[in-house]
């Protein structure tokens, strides 16, 4: 959708092909002649400007990315330094750069749910979940286990958009027409409470079916094909959906007990989207691998990277010291003009204490949203920290969805847009994830514009 085109592509006899000439992702109708995408040219702060210079503020941060909004003069300093200094060099054969290496200890400094042994660089999460699963299966053929090589993910869950990313992503349209899931892959239970729980059911006798019914899947399969499990500490482009009470308390049990993996894909959720530096802080996580990006670079470069357990760490260098060599990575791996924008990004957080920051200005993003759960058409609204979800369904039922064709979810992301405020639109799902850095001002503005919205789409 997009209410007021910033950009009229025509068709054109001029250039000679139809629309513009982007092949563009996740967009509709990329052929048609009447696409007017909304070009975005410049921001500021928690805003960003189109090239008629409309201002909006931007409530996705990106897509979910831009940490510390538009324009942080640090970080373009450490890109210009780092670019004046030495643009690129691998990471590959025994070679590196400084920055790399110093994002790498800082990274593990950072990260506290448990101690990690090394850090893996890729440029974006989707390759940063396809490197966990042949860091895995490489894992399990160095133990001699080659048959223990399956992966279970979660319905509604985003994991990523290439073969193998988009394969653990539990998301139809993800799979549909590209011959995906991948035959390695099996979906469990979708821990959406609201939506999926039985009458009468508590949240902890939620999560307590989950984790048995994740349990009858391992034993259907046998225990000894599956290899890890991989989970969003809250799902994002599911729906924003944080875990019922008690949830990865009983995940991790049944785990435990088959010796299997698991990863933590906090893409999202890491650096103090929820009020913690980590997902797995706020959820006592337990994680033997985890997904980063996004916000580790505040967007400002791509780059992506694994944390990789001590355990894991130490046979990946015994069976790389019989072989030669531990033979993945990219050209890109550990860019170090990427890797000194995340370092001065990480060094932002933390002199800005970010997570205290969250902790004083999210009650009031969470409860000023929350506030509006009484619309006709809202099923629910759910969230924590600096990041929020709304369904909405008709008779405030799950069972209820909108007629596809309303586009009920579209029609509030245009009248966000008419009103200045940008936000991600899933089908009858909304999501709003907006800069860490958000002014109580700017919470206002987004609380008082989501009403408006909400009110002229009622
Ligand atoms: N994992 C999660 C949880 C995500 O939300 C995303 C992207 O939104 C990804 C992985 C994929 O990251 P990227 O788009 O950088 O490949």
């Amino acid at each position: 959708f997009s209410s007021e085109p910033s950009l009229q592509v025509d068709s054109t006899e001029e250039n000679g092909f139809k629309g513009h000439g982007m092949l563009a992702p996740f967009t509709a109708g990329w052929q048609s002649t009447d696409l007017h995408p909304l070009v975005i040219e410049r921001s500021e702060g928690s805003y960003v400007y189109d090239i008629n210079g409309k201002k909006y503020i931007d409530a996705l941060a990106g897509l979910w990315s831009t940490a510390l909004g538009g324009n942080e003069p640090r970080l373009i300093k450490a890109a210009t330094d780092q670019l004046n200094k030495l643009p690129f060099y691998h990471s590959f054969w025994n070679r590196t750069t400084k920055p790399s290496l110093d994002l790498a200890n800082e990274i593990l400094m950072m990260f506290t749910a448990r101690e990690m042994g090394k850090v893996f660089f890729t440029n974006s999460g989707s390759e940063a979940n396809d490197s966990q699963v042949k860091l895995v299966w490489y894992y399990n053929n160095a133990l001699g286990r080659p048959n223990k090589k399956k992966f279970i993910a979660r319905s509604k869950s985003y994991h990523g958009s290439t073969l193998i990313s988009a394969s653990l992503s539990g998301l139809p349209a993800l799979h549909q027409k590209f011959d995906l899931p991948a035959p390695f892959v099996l979906h469990t239970d979708c821990p959406h409470y609201w939506r999926f729980h039985l009458p009468d059911e508590t949240e902890e006798e939620f999560a307590t079916r989950l984790a048995t019914n994740l349990e009858n899947l391992i034993l259907k399969e046998g225990p000894e094909t599956i290899a890890a499990f991989i989970a969003e500490p809250v799902m994002g482009a599911g729906g924003v959906i944080p875990p019922p009470k008690t949830y990865f308390e009983k995940i991790q049990a049944v785990l435990k007990k088959y010796d299997i993996l698991l990863i933590a894909d906090e893409v999202i959720t890491a650096f103090g989207r929820l009020g913690t530096m980590f997902g797995c802080d706020m959820y006592n996580i337990k994680p033997d691998l985890v997904s980063i990006a996004k916000a580790l670079s505040s967007a400002y470069m791509p780059i992506g990277a694994i944390l990789v357990s001590p355990e894991i760490t130490d046979v990946i260098y015994s069976q790389s010291n019989k072989l030669g060599s531990f033979a993945h990575g990219f050209t890109y791996s550990g860019h170090p003009v990427s890797c000194a924008v995340a370092i001065e990004t990480l060094k932002i957080y933390k002199e800005r204490n970010i997570t205290e920051h969250i902790q004083k200005i999210s009650p009031r993003f969470q409860e000023g949203i929350k506030a509006f759960s009484g619309s006709p058409i809202v099923g629910e609204i759910r969230g924590l920290g600096l990041i929020l979800g709304t369904e909405f369904v008709d008779n405030k039922s799950p069972n209820d969805p909108f007629p596809a064709e309303w586009g009920v979810g579209s029609l509030f992301g245009a009248e966000c847009e008419k009103r200045g405020m940008l936000i991600r639109v899933a089908g009858d799902n909304i999501m709003l994830s907006p800069p860490l850095i958000m002014t109580p001002d700017e919470v206002e503005e987004i609380i008082t514009k989501y009403g408006d919205a909400l009110k002229a789409t009622e």
